[in-house]
């Protein structure tokens, strides 16, 4: 499976799987462009997944390859999600890990949104170079 953001794109991968009904999530919200649903392991007190619908492996492929309106849609769905569960009073992180020095497992794109408490740093501590 790639994961580096670079076609071909996995059909079998778990997210596809769960677009296509397959696999069962907990849903958050769902529209045109995007599907939202609760990490299977939370790393915070609120942990969700954003999905587009389309096709696209990963951060780098689906901004290089998505029609605009299939951008924006996805960033709007990314915001509503945030404000529909509560979050834009104490504030969240929205992250997406692309590739393999992000530690990317499914390849196709999502962003994570955490919330529900102080996230602490953005990166963990670590060699810089
Ligand atoms: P990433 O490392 O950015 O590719 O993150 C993949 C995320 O998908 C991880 O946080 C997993 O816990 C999550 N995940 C994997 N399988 C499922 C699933 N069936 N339902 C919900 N989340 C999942």
């Amino acid at each position: 499976m790639s994961v580096t953001g670079k076609p071909p794109y996995d059909p079998q991968n778990v997210f596809a799987r769960i677009l296509s009904g397959e696999i069962p999530c907990k849903r958050v919200h769902e529209d045109a462009y995007a599907l939202a649903f609760h990490d299977i392991a939370p790393q915070a007190p609120v942990h969700v997944l954003v999905v587009p619908k389309g096709e696209w492996c990963s951060a780098a492929d689906f901004h290089a390859g998505a029609p605009a309106q299939e951008i924006a849609g996805f960033w709007h769905a990314v915001a509503l999600v945030a404000r529909q569960l509560g979050l834009e009073e104490n504030g969240y992180r929205v992250l997406s890990n692309m590739g393999p020095d992000a530690g990317q497992e499914v390849g196709h794109f999502h962003v994570h949104i955490f919330g529900g408490r102080r996230l602490g740093r953005m990166v963990p501590p670590g060699p810089p170079a």
